[in-house]
């Protein structure tokens, strides 16, 4: 688990507002809920997104699509309501079958520039094998990539998808991008205090959790390894890219003007 690259103080940076842009319903649990937790309760808004529905997430060939459809999103209601994200957005594509094209380009922009988060939380693209020991799902690559791309340039951009701009959707600059599911980590944040929301979350999905009196072990196991690396409890660890330098802006540790000149 160790990268030369990671620092070994708990990354401690927090944005005001930020999105997680995730495939299925689940991944955002399964990935940085801990860490969306953690911000949310110390003051940040969390808006999720997931692309599909998890419409093709069973293994029951006579099971409904659809009607899996509604059980994962009533299930990922649930979770995000624990993690206290402000609302999700579904966007309905097909799993099993997303493509990073401009149609779901468009649909994030569309996201990104209503909600104006200062930071994305995304899937690593760059994750094709998960070291040695699986295979990424191609919707978690391509919901990644496509994040990566509605961030930068096009959400930016008012002459990318010009009719949003004239619709009222005015450029947004996002300043970061934290990847999860990463080979290249290169923070880690102090989960400690909110590892057992994210496993709560995770027991809002009976669908997609075979066996869920292992899952709080398994869970706490994984998230002490990317703890020890920083010295505490449990961790998460995510790749950071940092799209524009914001020292002045950070929201970090807000002193008291600050905090007075936001009311
Ligand atoms: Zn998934």
């Amino acid at each position: 688990m160790t990268d030369p690259a990671t620092p070994q103080a708990p990354h401690d940076w927090r944005p005001e507002r930020f999105m997680v842009i995730a495939a299925h319903p689940d991944d955002a649990d399964f990935g940085p809920a801990a860490t969306a937790a953690r911000w949310i309760d110390a003051g940040s808004v969390g808006w999720l997104v997931c692309c599909t529905s998890g419409d093709a997430g069973g293994e029951d060939l006579e099971a409904d699509p659809l009607a899996l459809a509604a059980l994962r999103e009533e299930e990922q209601r649930v979770a995000a309501a624990i993690v206290g994200y402000a609302g999700i957005s579904f966007l309905h594509q097909p799993d099993g079958a997303l493509a990073n094209d401009l149609a779901l380009r468009e649909l994030l922009v569309r996201e990104i520039r209503t909600f104006r988060p200062d930071a994305v939380l995304a899937t690593d693209p760059e994750t094709l094998f998960y070291g040695d020991g699986g295979i990424n799902h191609t919707d978690h690559r391509a919901a990644g990539m496509a994040a990566v791309d509605a961030a930068y340039p096009a959400a930016r951009n008012p002459m990318a998808f010009p009719w949003l701009a004239r619709a009222g959707l005015a450029a947004h600059n996002v300043r970061r991008l934290y990847l999860f599911w990463s080979n290249h980590p290169t923070v880690r944040v102090d989960i400690s205090a909110t590892i057992g929301r994210k496993i709560d979350a995770l027991r809002a999905h009976p669908s997609q959790i075979r066996h869920l009196e292992k899952l709080d072990e398994r869970m706490r196991s994984w998230a002490a390894e990317d703890g020890e690396a920083i010295g505490v409890e449990a961790g998460e660890a995510l790749r950071l890219i940092v799209i524009d330098e914001d020292a002045d802006e950070a929201p970090g540790p807000a002193t008291d003007a600050e905090a007075t000149a936001d009311r």
